[in-house]
């Protein structure tokens, strides 16, 4: 770690003697400055690695650079650049010494992938190709991959585990198994390379400073920031999709997991990685949540409205979803810390931060 890097005081779990640690080596987070490659940028940093972001702010803003180095408490290195360029892959690489990568930089609107699937293929798969080509040069050979439960398609059975049946519902979902099964390739094509493949359940919450957090751009995707938006009073009213499922409310059930929780998981997995060849690890609660337990949750804690109407059904949703997370748990370590009073809390302090 560079010297003069100090807490500032914010909460975080920043090792106070955090000036005196020597780096452990730089993690290259591909969409380091998204939603979730912020948050693991600020664990990583705590557990004594030197983040360093590779982005091309498609998807997010370049103001998250700043607020992630006020967090830290200095500079963050940042690479703009695209994954699947070539020549400034090639660059990134022979300019910084690489322990390990994690890869997020990805599309992930499921409409849109439904409308573009030429554009997400282009971007997260040949994209990973690219990014995997430029590693081989140098002799990086480690990753981290964000993968998805959305590799699971619609549940079979519940909690689901890593040996649930695989399937792509969306071309979205095909781009998550097209990687993986490309990183299978990859950690055999040569000695000595490690993966773990993340699969994220749902993230959402923010970071306890509330000065990174979920910001997505145009209309969002998920259910949080509809949530948020219709307490901001941007939207008159929360759309619930199907009051009529087979869950103790009728409303869809999801694991919504706290992203700094998730971002550990990251950490987690960093430390083990040595010990793998490809491992798929589930990322989640275990628990599983309502639409209509996450508005009481975000009005209960936030003492804000959250007007709803129950709506259709949404096209290729499922009722329930749910990870079994013990995997991460024997083979990590790790386990979510945060509930769902925790994910609201910070979601909305960090757009009200926003203004
Ligand atoms: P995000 O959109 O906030 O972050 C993605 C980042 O990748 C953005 O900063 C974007 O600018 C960057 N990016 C995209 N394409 C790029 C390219 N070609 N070159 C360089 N940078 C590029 O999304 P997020 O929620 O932080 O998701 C991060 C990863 O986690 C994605 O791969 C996503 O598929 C995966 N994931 C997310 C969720 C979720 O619900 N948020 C769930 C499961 C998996
Ligand atoms: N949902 C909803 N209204 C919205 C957005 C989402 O009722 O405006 C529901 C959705 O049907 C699902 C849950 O919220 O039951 C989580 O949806 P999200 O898109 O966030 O995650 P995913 O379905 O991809 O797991």
């Amino acid at each position: 770690m560079e010297d003069g890097a100090a807490f500032n005081g914010l909460s975080c779990s920043w090792p106070t003697t955090l000036h005196t640690m020597a780096s452990r080596g730089i993690i290259l987070l591909t969409g380091g400055a998204g939603f979730i490659g912020s948050h693991i940028a600020v664990e990583v940093a705590a557990a004594g690695w030197t983040p360093v972001l590779l982005d091309n702010f498609c998807t997010s803003e370049r103001s998250v650079v700043d607020r992630l180095g006020e967090l830290m408490g200095m500079p963050v290195r940042c690479i703009e650049a695209d994954i699947r360029h070539e020549g400034a892959m090639r660059a990134a690489f022979g300019s910084t010494a690489v322990h390990a990568v994690i890869h997020l930089a990805g599309l992930k609107a499921v409409g849109e992938s439904v409308e573009k699937p030429e554009l997400y293929h282009d971007n997260n798969v040949r994209g990973t190709e690219v990014l995997l080509a430029a590693m081989d040069e140098v002799g990086v050979r480690r990753m981290v991959f964000s993968s998805s439960c959305t590799v699971y398609g619609t549940p079979q059975r519940l909690p689901i585990d890593e040996s649930h049946p695989l399937s792509a519902i969306n071309p979205y979902g095909q781009t998550k198994l097209d990687i993986e099964h490309m990183l299978d390739r990859w950690v055999d094509a040569g000695p000595d390379r490690h993966v773990c493949s993340l699969r994220y359940f749902n993230p959402v919450g923010a970071h306890a400073s509330a000065l990174i957090g979920e910001s997505p751009l145009g209309i969002p995707n998920n259910l949080m920031p509809f949530v948020v938006m219709v307490a901001r009073g941007e939207l008159p009213e929360l759309g619930v999709f199907g009051g009529d499922w087979p869950t103790h409310d009728g409303t869809g059930v999801r694991d919504y997991i706290h992203v700094v929780d998730l971002a550990r998981g990251h950490v987690a997995a960093l430390d083990q990685l040595d010990s793998m060849h490809h491992e798929r690890i589930n990322l989640g609660t275990g628990m599983g949540a309502s639409v209509l337990d996450v508005v009481h949750a975000f009005e209960r804690m936030n003492g804000a409205k959250v007007p709803y109407a129950i709506r259709p059904r949404r096209a290729g949703d499922a009722a329930a979803a749910y990870a079994d997370p013990s995997l991460a748990e024997r083979r990590l370590g790790w386990r979510a810390q945060l509930g769902l009073d925790d994910m609201v809390r910070d979601a909305w302090s960090f757009a009200q931060r926003q203004g």
